[in-house]
């Protein structure tokens, strides 16, 4: 749903001021005539209901510097979201090349509260962070700080694990049912033991090069209702198991359980009933071929939205069909679940299209054709080649917010919204953003859009097409519940030296 809102205005305090008088910062509205940036060491003020001792103010204060990594800011999104648009009209009006670039803000207390509704929800099932979903070295650092498992595709995502330093190899499944016979032997290298397989082929690959590996067989389940369907690609039928396990016997190879995967944006909660069902009787044909399975990896397609339902019926299923489990530990691969919504991607109007007619007195009731008609066109400086990859290849359907408007964070709230396109900057006609979404029409170049929801399957498979650069990503550690718990677990790295450089999206501009 889109819709214009007059975003609260966050009142960030410096940390130096915090034990005398807090400073209000005002001076955000009409950013354009203003040069006061608000400190990014600011936070916004807690809520009298949430009293600040003394020692808090200290950890809060204490700062977090990784090497080799952008800067983990302070405070709540909206006030770094406001920050960056005042950064890029300051840029501009120096003439800087690329002032006005789109930029994520990532919050990086989100993912920290997600794991707590994770484990009280599902506290049975060990998370292992699906790293496809978004490899972000701070959303890494702080998973792997937390103690998450991680699921890994390719070489690359395991190196980047290990290479944080704090995660053993035990901590990762590599979850590729197909992978290159060059990453399984790199994989036995590493000490990566837990994979998973859906065919025959690839037990003769793992028999080659990694004998030792703990396997796991992909079964196929039911993922129609998914967002994206997996299926067509990986899992094996049920019928075709007791044959996978034989031959996996006589290969002399180690198969420790099941593993399925819903299908990714899994809004059909009765589908993880289905998949644990068919996992029973995945177990029952593993006993039959002399196996004692231990594993149940229950896969990913976890929704922010329907979590709660979705962990039910799971933890019901699991009940049903697993009833005696105590030599079985059972693991999950979410992804999107942990970071959806921990970015926030900030877009500026770089052109519009207005109508021919725009000026004239508008028809007081727009008839329904109307509705459904775009009455402007806006242009953004990110698109599906970019940030928006997740709309072609993740089905998603995004819809923005105004950021700011003529100067401006406050719009007003009289403002009519009319039905309006929004497209990305390349020469490419299927690079469009909103084909249909609701703004006002009054929004001119140089105005700012935020689209949230932004975390999952985007930064991570943009491109360069058209020479239009991945956008930067600006972290925080939030400004609300959470944000002291991310600086205190975050900052057992600033003195560890492991880590790789920093690789996606570039520095914080
Ligand atoms: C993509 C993927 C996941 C993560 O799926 P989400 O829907 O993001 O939770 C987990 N496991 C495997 C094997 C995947 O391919």
């Amino acid at each position: 749903m889109s819709r214009v809102e007059v975003i609260s205005a966050q009142v960030p305090i410096e940390c130096e001021n915090v034990r005398s008088e807090p400073t209000l910062v005002r001076s955000q509205e009409d950013f354009f005539g203003s040069t006061a940036e608000i400190s990014v060491n600011g936070f916004p003020s807690t809520s009298p209901s949430i009293p600040l001792s003394v020692n808090d103010l200290h950890n809060t204060c204490e700062d977090v510097h990784i090497p080799h990594m952008p800067p983990l800011l302070r405070g709540h999104a909206e006030l770094h979201l406001r920050n960056g648009v005042m950064r890029a009209s300051r840029l501009s009006a120096m003439h800087e090349p690329d002032a006005e670039k789109a930029f994520f803000v990532a919050d990086l207390s989100y993912v920290y509260k997600q794991h707590e509704r994770w484990k009280r929800c599902l506290p049975a099932i060990e998370p292992f962070y699906a790293v496809k979903c978004n490899p972000d070295p701070y959303v890494l650092r702080v998973l792997a700080a937390l103690g998450t498992g991680f699921d890994c595709a390719s070489n690359n995502e395991i190196s980047r694990v290990l290479d944080l330093g704090i995660v053993d190899p035990s901590r990762i499944i590599f979850a590729n049912p197909c992978k290159a016979l060059s990453f399984i032997r790199n994989a036995a290298k590493a000490g990566v033991e837990m994979m998973t397989f859906d065919n025959v082929d690839e037990l003769h690959k793992i028999a080659r090069s990694h004998p030792r590996a703990k396997l796991v067989v992909r079964i196929l389940t039911d993922d129609s209702k998914s967002l994206c369907a997996l299926g067509t690609k990986f899992g094996a039928p049920l019928v075709t198991v007791p044959g996978l396990l034989s031959t996996a016997r006589r290969l002399n190879l180690s198969v420790i359980g099941i593993s399925f995967h819903v299908g990714s944006g899994c809004f059909d909660t009765s589908a993880f009933a289905d998949a644990v069902a068919h996992a029973r009787t995945a177990f029952d044909m593993g006993k039959e071929a002399g196996y004692d399975f231990t594993l149940l990896d229950v896969g990913g397609g976890f929704e922010d939205a329907t979590f709660e339902a979705s962990a039910r019926i799971l933890s019901e299923a699991i009940e049903h069909y697993f009833p005696n489990r105590e030599s079985i530990r059972i693991i999950a691969e979410p992804g999107r679940f942990y970071v959806s919504n921990a970015f926030h991607l900030a877009g500026n109007i770089i052109a519009r299209r207005a109508p021919l007619d725009e000026g004239k007195r508008e028809a007081p009731v727009p008839s329904d054709e109307d509705s459904k008609t775009p009455r402007v066109m806006y242009y953004i400086n990110d698109g599906v080649y970019g940030s928006f990859n997740c709309i072609l290849f993740d089905h998603q359907i995004v819809h923005p917010h105004v950021l700011s408007m003529g100067g401006s964070f406050h719009v007003p709230s009289t403002e009519p919204l009319r039905p309006c396109s929004v497209w990305g900057p390349t020469c490419d006609s299927i690079d469009c953003v909103c084909p249909l979404t609701q703004l006002p029409t009054s929004l001119s170049v140089g105005d700012w859009l935020v689209f949230e929801n932004m975390g999952a399957y985007t930064v991570c498979a943009a491109s360069q097409f058209n020479g239009f650069e991945v956008s930067n990503v600006i972290y925080t550690s939030g400004g609300g519940a959470g944000s002291l718990e991310v600086r205190r677990i975050l900052s057992d790295f600033s003195t560890a030296s492991g880590g790789s450089d920093f690789e996606i999206g570039g520095g914080a501009g």
